[in-house]
């Protein structure tokens, strides 16, 4: 495999069939095909010596390489057998390169950067098929990440960035956002995909609060999440009686306007604040 960053589609082709290998789009397999793009990703992950990196993904190495040049180790997981491979022979003499051939859904996060305490960073151009899972996983896993820089596709940075209210405002926004600070730093076109995906995408950033509270309430705020977003129609008062978070409804409807929410308000019209402060104000376990 020639050096250097992304490859062009005729490489891409030439490299896969060479091993008789085709990208998989039942594994989300569409690579990057353009410089300007892996400079946006990697200076959104501001990376310093001394920072270890988990690229989630690497495909056929474009991201992992600058990943090199700018970090002191990356650690990759790539679930495919046949990219798993190209990507051993490439990088064979690269001593700052783990790679493992694993499903990042299967993988213990913990035990993976159990030696580095602090400049935990995962920059990925992400699968998309499992795009929210992985995010969940990451931000579930107990690691004190410094920095979250992902490619996506835009609909998830949409629904990351969503208002109140909106069609796209679930739990992974209200989750993500109390977790800590996330950015939009950019869209990018399908264009620059080999093959080419059906949807354009973003680059989006996401800087963990890292405080003990934003751990300590994480589970309990989740949990109460999931309960107002279960059914979006529900009223906030409903569906959070119906998982028993009241002993009745009267209680209920106190609480909530004790907390300055209007109990007949449907859970997706609270901001993150007020499903802090409702959280707060719960018993702590039901
Ligand atoms: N990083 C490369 C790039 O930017 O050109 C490829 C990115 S491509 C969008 C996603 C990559 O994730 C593919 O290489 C695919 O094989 C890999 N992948 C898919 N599912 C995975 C999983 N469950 N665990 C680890 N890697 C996975």
């Amino acid at each position: 495999m020639p050096s250097g960053k992304v490859l062009s589609p005729k490489t891409i082709r030439e490299i896969l069939s060479q091993r008789k290998l085709a990208p998989r789009k039942s594994l989300g397999q569409n690579f990057l095909t353009d410089n300007n793009i892996l400079a946006k990703i990697t200076e959104a992950g501001i990376i310093k010596p001394g920072d270890l990196v988990l690229e989630i993904g690497p495909g056929l190495g474009a991201l992992t390489e600058v990943l090199l040049e700018q970090a002191e180790m990356v650690m990759a997981i790539e679930y495919d057998r046949g990219l798993f491979s190209i990507l051993k022979e490439h990088f064979a003499s690269s001593e700052k390169l783990r790679l493992f051939n694993q499903d990042i859904m299967e993988t213990d996060l913990s035990q993976l950067v159990k030696d580095q305490e602090s400049g935990l960073k995962v920059i990925a151009n992400l699968p998309y098929y499992i795009t929210t899972p992985i995010i969940f996983k990451l931000v579930e896993a107990g690691i004190n990440w410094e920095l979250m820089v992902f490619l996506v596709q835009k609909e998830v940075a949409e629904r990351l960035c969503a208002k109140p209210g909106s069609k796209e405002y679930g739990s992974l926004t209200v989750m993500l956002n109390f977790y800590g600070k996330v950015e939009k730093i950019g869209n990018v076109s399908r264009k620059v995909f080999y093959p080419e995906p059906d949807v354009d995408s973003s680059i989006v950033r996401i800087t963990p609060y890292r405080t003990l509270e934003t751990q300590l309430l994480y589970p309990r705020l989740s949990r109460i999440v999931q309960a107002a977003f279960q059914q979006r129609r529900k009223t906030i008062l409903n569906a959070l009686s119906s998982n028993g978070y009241f002993q009745s409804k009267e209680e209920g409807e106190v609480l909530l306007k004790e907390h300055g929410i209007d109990p007949q308000r449907r859970g997706e019209t609270l901001s993150v604040a007020e499903f802090i402060s409702l959280t707060e104000g719960l018993v702590p376990e039901v």
